[in-house]
């Protein structure tokens, strides 16, 4: 008789929050609700959460795909435009075209946006706080004319950077940033334009502070940290960061379970697993159930927020459909 050998203990430290937030959740609804409405194809411009697995479901239900609003054909099919927002000229060339189109921008993203023009008629240069080429860096730049913003990336921008009135000036950010990192960066901000204007509730969104902090409390407790994300995830990057940066020195952010790098991970006896903000939890019992494959798994939730936040979908798609 082949007997199969005992299974080593493991406790997964299961992070909470974690996984899908309440703008990537209405985001993926918007593209739902206005297939069953108006029938596939819509198009989503850009991926409409930094997720493949998200974006894959959507495809197999009739969701096309596009960088930008020249790959549509002329018709009445709805576009809908990606959480992370998008510059001026978007819904502007969209209507120029006649389209009709859905926005999932993100409302805490809109708030920023909303920060920026407020900024910008009351006559101050924007500093904006994030990562160059990030789709929400780009949606938030193009809120505005060219130069009315500055992006400062890191502390060692934040000591160079040059504005042009340095009695005018304000600071916004990316939803998605490391808060230490930010907080730091802001710091070098102030120290030399102690007259900068900071926003009156932070940028970075509920849903990305929440999930760092529950990495925080996990990541000194175990041998590995597991974040479930997309490479391309700005949060889910920071997520991994955190981890390490709070003493979990094995942080592998990963897209599946497939991913998991065995011997990286090493043997271990507790693990921890988060997932960013676009993946869903489906994902993290993929990985999950790849631990329990080769350990005696017990599962722990260490919760450090409760969320509470929804947000109302477009009006569009709150009216009853037309008969
Ligand atoms: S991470 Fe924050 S800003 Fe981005 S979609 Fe989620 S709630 Fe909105």
């Amino acid at each position: 008789m082949i007997t199969e050998p005992t299974k080593l203990p493991l406790t997964v430290h299961l992070c909470a929050p974690r996984g899908f937030c309440a703008g990537v959740d209405r985001a993926i609804q918007i593209v739902e609700i206005a297939l069953d409405r108006y029938g596939p194809p819509v198009y989503v411009r850009h991926e409409i959460v930094h997720n493949r697995y998200v974006v894959e479901e959507l495809k197999r239900k009739g969701a096309v795909f596009v960088e930008e609003l020249d790959e549509i054909p002329a018709g009445e099919k709805p576009v809908v435009f990606s959480a992370h927002g998008v510059p001026k000229s978007v819904p502007a060339d969209a209507a120029r075209r006649e389209m009709f189109f859905l926005d999932a921008t993100c409302p805490l993203v809109s708030k920023v946006h909303r920060e920026a023009e407020i900024h910008f008629k009351r006559g101050r240069h924007i500093l904006l706080v994030g990562h160059a080429g990030h789709p929400e860096v780009i949606g938030t730049m193009g809120q505005l004319p060219e130069g009315a913003v500055t992006l400062v990336e890191t502390e060692a921008d934040a000591e160079t950077v040059l504005p042009p009135d340095t009695d005018n000036l304000a600071w916004i950010t990316q939803t998605t940033l490391s808060v230490d990192d930010t907080r730091a960066i802001v710091a070098v901000l102030t120290r030399r334009f102690p007259r900068i204007v900071a926003p009156h509730k932070d940028d970075i969104c509920y849903a990305t502070t929440n999930r760092q902090d529950a990495v925080r409390a996990v990541a000194p407790r175990v041998d590995a940290m597991i974040v479930v994300g997309a490479p391309n995830s700005s949060n889910s990057q920071r997520l991994r960061e955190v981890a390490s940066r709070a003493g979990c020195e094995r942080a592998f952010l990963i897209q599946r379970a497939a991913d998991i790098d065995w011997e990286a991970v090493g043997t271990v006896s507790a693990v921890g697993i988060t997932a960013g903000a676009s993946a869903p939890e489906i994902l993290v019992e993929e990985v999950i159930d790849a631990f329990a494959a080769r350990y005696a798994v017990t599962v722990e939730t260490v919760r450090t927020a409760d969320e509470t936040v929804s947000f109302n979908l477009p009006r569009e798609l709150r009216l009853p459909a037309a008969q």
